[in-house]
């Protein structure tokens, strides 16, 4: 059974700046990297995002959900009934 994993951008600090989900991960499921390039021109800090790439390495412990202080991570599980498993926290 895999996990989905979503994160919200529009709220996301940025890997550059925060980056604590990549730091947690016990499974390194998270990669960071720009979303534009130009040539000849480095990318700006805010044009980097984080990106749940190796989600079916997630052991499902919840850790970047704890440890997002913007909460904009969301771990789920499909139930065998069809439903969804919310995260931990409630
Ligand atoms: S739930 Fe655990 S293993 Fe899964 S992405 Fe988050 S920190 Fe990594
Ligand atoms: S911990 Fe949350 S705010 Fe920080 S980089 Fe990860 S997703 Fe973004």
């Amino acid at each position: 059974m895999l996990p989905t994993i979503t994160i919200d951008n529009s709220t996301c600090l940025g890997p550059l700046d925060c980056g604590q989900c990549l730091q947690i991960c016990p499974m390194t499921v998270f990669i960071a990297g720009p979303t534009k390039k130009w040539k000849f021109r480095e990318t700006d800090r805010k044009d980097y995002e984080v990106y749940a790439r190796y989600y079916d390495q997630c052991v499902t412990c919840f850790k970047c959900v704890e440890v997002c202080p913007e909460e904009c991570i969301a771990v789920t599980l499909e139930n065998q009934g069809g439903g969804t498993e919310e995260d931990k926290e409630d």
